[in-house]
């Protein structure tokens, strides 16, 4: 029933996947950096951005990432007006974010927004590696925790892909705040029981591992993604000890308990509405 009353409403802008395709700056063919197979790009992108051969998951942009879960690429965007101020007057802070939005055509590191995967409502958050490294500013922040609250108030569950270099060092402390923000964000979904999923992409490091992108009810990673919070060279130097050499990918947080499961993104889609779907009250 649910389902049917969320199908009526027609406000959903559209993200042209036109638009999409164009925004890869990769030729016609591409080299994969594991196997060394070189791969049509073409393909590569039918295949969700993974090498047929040995499966190594190439970086995906927000948009992307949203055409490829939501149904029939329906996506109502949140906030796409925040843009970043430069609170610190930090040297090229400003021309260096602007310099992003023209090469990505994005405003920020992060879309956030609603749309339905197999009839699910959900409100999706997407982290984009390729804006300031999907580093972590006040606007990641705020709307990552202005979607945590609409998920509380809509009660529909909230999906967040990380892909993150960590804070944003222009920003100084404000950058390290926003880590206590979406904490406390998430903390009142968990209060009022809404579900919160946290997918880990490569890569997912320094202050956003370190808050909300490990404080899924479930944390699912995708494979060979780096994560953690130190850089290795810097641990080995303050442990004295050689890290092994897995140390800080998927797979290891996953035999070590830090993670739920690791899943391939060909079968991510998938997984994610069974999730859905168990955590449905059917009216
Ligand atoms: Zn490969």
């Amino acid at each position: 029933m649910l389902k049917d009353l969320f199908r009526k409403q027609k406000k959903y802008a559209t993200i042209p996947t036109e638009a999409t395709k164009n925004q890869v700056p990769e030729g016609i063919m591409q080299k994969c950096p594991t196997c060394g197979t070189i791969l049509l790009s073409k393909e590569v992108e039918k295949n969700e951005k993974v090498c047929k051969v040995c499966g190594y998951h190439f970086m995906m942009t927000a948009p992307e990432r949203i055409q490829s879960l939501v149904d029939d690429g329906r996506f109502f965007e949140y906030d796409s007006d925040l843009i970043s101020v430069d609170p610190l007057q930090f040297p090229d802070y400003q021309k260096k974010i602007k310099q992003d939005m023209e090469k990505t055509d994005l405003k920020e590191a992060i879309i956030t927004g609603e749309g339905t995967m197999d009839g699910y409502p959900v409100i999706l958050g997407v982290m984009d590696p390729r804006f300031r490294m999907g580093s972590m500013g006040s606007v990641v922040g705020e709307k990552i925790a202005r979607a945590a609250e609409r998920a509380v108030q809509k009660r529909f569950p909230f999906i967040l892909f990380s892909a993150s270099g960590g804070a944003r060092m222009q920003e100084g402390a404000l950058s390290l705040m926003q880590m206590a923000k979406t904490s406390a964000a998430l903390q009142k979904m968990n209060q009022n029981q809404v579900l919160f999923v946290s997918i880990l992409t490569n890569p997912t490091t320094g202050g956003v591992s370190a808050s909300f992108s490990s404080l899924g009810d479930i944390n699912i990673a995708e494979p060979g993604a780096l994560i953690g919070f130190a850089g290795r060279r810097v641990i080995e130097q303050t442990v004295r000890q050689k890290l092994p050499d897995d140390f800080q990918t998927s797979e290891f947080l996953l035999k070590h308990g830090q993670l739920d499961l690791v899943v391939p993104r060909l079968e991510l889609r998938d997984t994610l509405v069974k999730i859905l779907e168990l955590h449905t009250i059917r009216g």
